[in-house]
């Protein structure tokens, strides 16, 4: 009998395990993969070393307290070398809007203020009430916002922070950004500044959390861990053997066991069942509630949650190998290219790109560099095709994107030297995630962050910890979330 069982080990499932184990619960990792991490994993091939997904880093500042992923590995007592990167963003936008997210807040505000002159205060007073947030989160240990006695605590140490922050949750972007900007084109720039992370536009997107990632990358910056991003969860994993932890791999999952009401364990496909006070789901709360839970009934929290929010897409990825002389020393690790503004949400029409190699050259032969480049895509239309159909199909978008990408980088598809594709369904299959989704998106416009779910749930015993929580995607959100789960996990277990 375990204190906890937690179902993953992508980075919000190791950082609510470690955080547990170092307050003296003990806690069994149950990973479905062969490694951990999800999709903050890698894969190797030929001698490229390739991120599965995330590869723009927050999280790993040395000061203030939203530096979650330095926390997370110094609470283990461990730490990661890492490789700050001097432009969050090379953006190619439409009518030639070409700009770099300088590390320097002065030098990204200068760029930007060179294209919309006429908007240069506007673009200064959105920016810095971005920066209101984020000085209040950045004064506070982050942990549950529904164990009230750490409120009760953060409030008298912090009272403004708190009202600041208070003020901001139930803000999204686009009210803010219209209150300082008027021109049409900015508007479609602070647009695509919320999709490249949040995956809907400005009007959707909720002040908190651009709160975060607009300051935070001039503040801790964006900063790349030396080995690859696969590097964060193996070190999470450490220190969680090393503290006592135990992780299994190729565990999966089946069923969260239910007795009387309450959660009691877990069991997995080969039917071996773990038991354990706590549960602890960082699989999303699609799978959680509706696969790992059934026949149990979906309680009417979670029916309302859904029909506020829904999947988001998920990712049509290409992995490739090309020779370095594609790349000049001027050429950035991430960029975001998008032709016409109308299709910014379409299948196909934002395309993202990381080269990982151009901060820590090792993850590529001699010579090489890794070009991941992803674009959204949702898995119906990927459905209901015979093998060939469907090998043919990522042929054909494959080369499209690579079409594309000639716009930025001329002469890819002559210095290609490895392509592997993956398509939603890859999504799904490696990393667990009902359709292959990056997590929830609200369906309409809602009331900022007031109607993401913390960590608890209606079924005794079982919390989810991850991206369908608050404060949502990203590796430092689903770090914060297993900061806030442990904390609330803990409390009711008597450790804190
Ligand atoms: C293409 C792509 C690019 C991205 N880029 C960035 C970026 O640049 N920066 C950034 O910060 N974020 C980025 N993200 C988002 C970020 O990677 C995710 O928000 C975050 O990693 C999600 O973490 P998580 O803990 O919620 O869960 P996941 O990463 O989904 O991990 C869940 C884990 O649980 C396991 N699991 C699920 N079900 C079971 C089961 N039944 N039994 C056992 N194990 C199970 C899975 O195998 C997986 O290991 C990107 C995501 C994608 C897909």
């Amino acid at each position: 009998m375990y204190d906890v069982i937690v179902i993953g080990s992508g980075i919000g499932g190791l950082v609510t395990a470690t955080q547990l184990v170092v307050k003296g619960a003990s806690v069994l990792v149950l990973e479905g993969y062969t490694i951990p991490g999800g999709s903050a994993g890698y894969f190797e091939r030929e001698g490229y070393r390739f991120d599965v997904g995330a590869s723009m880093i927050f999280g790993f500042g040395e000061k203030g307290t939203t530096n979650l992923l330095t926390r997370a590995l110094n609470a283990v007592d461990l730490s990661l070398e890492t490789i700050p990167d001097r432009v969050q963003i090379h953006y190619h936008l439409p009518l030639s809007l070409d700009l770099k997210v300088e590390r320097n807040y002065e030098d990204f505000l200068q760029n930007l203020i060179a294209y919309f002159p006429h908007e240069s205060k506007g673009i200064r007073r959105f920016y810095d009430e971005c920066w209101k947030v984020f000085n209040c989160l950045n004064q506070m240990e982050l942990l549950s916002l529904e164990e009230p006695r750490y409120l009760m605590r953060a409030f008298f140490g912090h009272p403004l922070a708190c009202l600041g922050l208070a003020k901001y949750l139930p803000q999204n972007v686009g009210n803010i950004a219209r209150r300082f900007i008027k021109d049409p084109q900015l508007l479609k720039f602070i647009d695509i500044e919320c999709y490249c992370w949040s995956v809907v536009p400005a009007d959707m997107t909720p002040m908190i959390n651009a709160g975060m990632v607009f300051s935070d990358r001039h503040y801790g910056g964006v900063n790349y861990p030396k080995g690859g991003v696969g590097q964060i969860a193996q070190k999470l994993v450490e220190g969680l053997v090393k503290k006592g932890g135990e992780i299994k791999y190729q565990a999966r999952v089946t069923q969260i066991l239910v007795e009387k009401g309450k959660v009691v364990g877990v069991k997995l496909a080969n039917n071996q069942e773990y038991r354990a006070q706590r549960v602890v789901s960082n699989a999303t709360r699609w799978n959680t509630f509706e696969k790992l839970l059934s026949p149990v009934e979906i309680p009417p929290n979670e029916k309302q949650w859904q029909q506020r929010y829904k999947k988001s897409p998920s990712f049509f990825s290409l992995h490739m190998g090309v020779n370095a002389k594609l790349f000049s020393s001027h050429t950035e690790c991430h960029h975001i290219l998008l032709s016409e503004w109308e299709k910014m949400t379409d299948s196909e029409g934002t395309i993202f790109v990381s080269i990982p190699t151009l901060l820590d050259p090792e993850l590529a032969p001699k010579g090489y560099h890794i070009i991941h480049g992803f674009t959204p895509s949702w898995i119906d239309e990927w459905q209901g095709l015979s093998e060939k159909e469907y090998e043919a199909k990522k042929e054909t978008v494959a080369w499209r994107i690579i079409d594309k990408l000639e716009k930025i980088f001329p002469g890819i598809d002559a210095n290609l030297d490895f392509l592997e594709i993956g398509t939603p369904k890859t999504h799904r299959r490696f990393l667990g995630r009902v359709d292959g989704t990056y997590g929830p998106i609200p369906r309409q416009k809602l009331r900022g962050l007031l109607g993401m779910p913390f960590n608890r749930t209606a079924i005794e015993g079982l919390y989810i910890v991850g991206d369908s929580t608050f404060p949502g995607q990203g590796l430092n959100a689903v770090a914060f979330s297993g900061f806030a789960c442990a904390h609330r996990v803990g409390v009711d277990l008597g450790f804190i």
